[in-house]
């Protein structure tokens, strides 16, 4: 029995339903990473339309690298510079 594995193949089927190769999540460009930005009550606003509160510290404090709603690299913009003191 033979099948038929061919990368043409599944170029057509994606044609056929409508151009869109494989599962694409909706309007995040993946290439950057997601800004969380803090504001003063301690809330983290993600570039992608969520908000985050930790209990303690940020998410570098918390282990996070990767935003938890779109999945990219998590950069960090902490309310003030330098941190707590
Ligand atoms: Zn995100």
């Amino acid at each position: 029995m033979r099948t038929r594995h061919s990368p043409a193949n599944q170029d057509r089927l994606y044609r056929a339903l409508g151009g869109q190769p494989a599962v694409r999540p909706p309007q995040v460009d993946r290439r950057k990473p997601c800004v969380w930005q803090q504001d003063e009550n301690g809330t983290w606003h993600t570039d992608c339309g969520n908000a985050f509160e930790f209990s303690d510290g940020g998410p570098s404090e918390n282990g996070a690298r990767y935003c938890q709603y779109c999945g990219r690299l998590l950069m960090a913009r902490p309310c003030r510079e330098g941190g707590r003191r």
